[in-house]
């Protein structure tokens, strides 16, 4: 795609965006009185309007009946958690009964190991990214561990190579990224390879592993790199050798369209508050693929919101799980965070993912652009992120030089909201429900 670095440019595709009023729907923290350009959407993503009336209609709903509130109202509570499954599916490309909202990220991780982690001596080991988000690599940790192994031995990480291979594998639709590569100097090129995993080295370290991996699991989109790894690929690698595949897509959800189901996964987990909105600590989803959701002898750690819910109130003892990803709940939902996640998700549903998808390809390649433009001949910093789109959502991170952390703090006095990870790179994501191609702009024009 054709892009210039000017106001009239930028103005022209926000013109032509579908999608531009979107951005009303949102609160904009502000910087001397006005919008701060918010980059931060993979970390924390911008409240929508319509969260404060939700959540003011449930303390309404709370006001007005007391406990019956859980079987009364608009919404009653005691079904919340099925209000929120359809546009959950459609998100991750799942069937409905194979996901379920509940608990936190992490929590639901574990939960997730519990089901899908139960080694033995022989096959015991974990194949995972290198540099996972810390809280991923100590649930792994931990878990590894309760099961009596050593996760020196038993966690295996794929880490990008010292030296890239060449040429570099290509994937579909690389060939823009490919053409941008080839612009940047041999330096440039290395050190681009240095951050990003090739999907045959992941494929490779499964195989090599064989019969000794119980289970594969990856973030969907990297957090540091913002690089989106080949899934279906990962997943079918890690069932030729009898291992579960299950991914960790709190970057990926709300960020690409994803295809669960038909990619095979075993299990997935991810939060709502970063690209979807539903504000600090919101709930986090979990899938389970049909195969396993109608299994009720699977292990499970269990709850009674997990037990069939024909006799849920009979309290009686015998756990009989529901069937479907609703089977892992263990806790009635906390209803405040979910009707806030439910205005979010509402939003999605309205714009579409594959539209959103469409725009952030170009609003992403927009500030690609702009980096590259801002930096050229200078070399102040060196993007990480793959320059193949297929291979990265809405996130650009930068490696910077000496002076990153000054840069950074430039930034956020001049009123950008964007994320800076030690030791010296600089995350950007434009989110295409809210963000503007004038949004990159502006911040290009920072840079210069
Ligand atoms: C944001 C994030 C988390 C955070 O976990 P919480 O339990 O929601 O605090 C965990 N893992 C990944 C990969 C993340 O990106």
């Amino acid at each position: 795609m054709h892009y210039e670095n000017t106001l009239a440019f930028a103005h022209d595709l926000d013109q032509q965006d579908q999608l531009r009023h979107y951005r009303d729907q949102f609160l904009f923290p502000q910087h001397q009185g006005k919008a701060v350009l918010y980059f931060c959407g993979n970390s924390l993503g911008l409240q929508p309007k319509s969260v404060r009336p939700a959540l003011l209609a449930e303390l309404d709903q709370w006001e007005t009946h007391g406990v019956e509130g859980h079987f009364r109202g608009e919404l009653p509570w005691m079904h919340y958690h099925k209000y929120l499954t359809q546009q959950s599916a459609r998100l991750v490309g799942a069937l409905p009964h194979e996901v379920v909202v509940m608990n936190t990220l992490t929590v639901n991780l574990h939960l997730m190991m519990v089901s899908f982690y139960r080694p033995t001596r022989e096959r015991y080991k974990i194949v995972m990214e290198a540099g996972a988000f810390p809280s991923d690599q100590y649930a792994m940790e931990s878990q590894v561990r309760w099961h009596g192994f050593d996760p020196a031995d038993a966690i295996v990480e794929v880490a990008p190579h010292a030296t890239p291979p060449r040429p570099s594998p290509k994937r579909e639709g690389d060939v823009e990224g490919a053409a941008l590569l080839g612009e940047g100097s041999p330096k440039e090129e290395l050190e681009v390879s240095n951050h990003i995993l090739q999907t045959n080295d992941i494929l490779e370290a499964i195989e090599r592993e064989g019969d000794k991996v119980a289970l594969v699991i990856f973030g969907g989109v990297n957090y540091y790199t913002g690089q989106f790894y080949d899934l279906p690929a990962i997943a079918a690698a890690a069932h030729r050798v009898g291992a579960y595949a299950g991914f960790d897509l709190a970057h990926a959800a709300g960020n690409l369209p994803l295809h669960l189901h038909d990619w095979d996964a075993d299990f997935a987990v991810w939060c709502s508050y970063k690209y979807l909105n539903a504000g600090p600590g919101g709930p986090s989803g979990a899938f389970v693929h049909e195969r396993h959701g109608s299994n009720p002898d699977l292990p499970r750690f269990a709850g009674w919101w997990g037990h069939d819910e024909k006799d849920r109130f009979k309290m009686r003892k015998g756990f009989k799980p529901m069937p479907g990803a609703e089977g892992w709940q263990l806790s009635n939902a906390q209803i405040f965070s979910f009707a806030a996640h439910k205005a979010g998700l509402d939003i999605f549903d309205a714009a579409g993912m594959e539209a959103l998808r469409e725009k952030s390809l170009k609003l992403t390649g927009y500030l690609e652009f702009i980096l590259d433009e801002v930096n050229r001949g200078k070399n102040r910093f060196q993007i990480i992120t793959p320059r193949d789109p297929q291979a990265r959502g809405c996130q650009i991170s930068v490696l910077t030089d000496e002076h990153g952390k000054a840069l950074y703090d430039f930034l956020s006095e001049n009123g950008v909201v964007a994320d800076w990870r030690e030791p010296n790179v600089i995350r950007l994501a434009p989110v295409p429900l809210y963000n503007s191609f004038e949004d990159i702009w502006r911040l290009g024009q920072l840079l210069l």
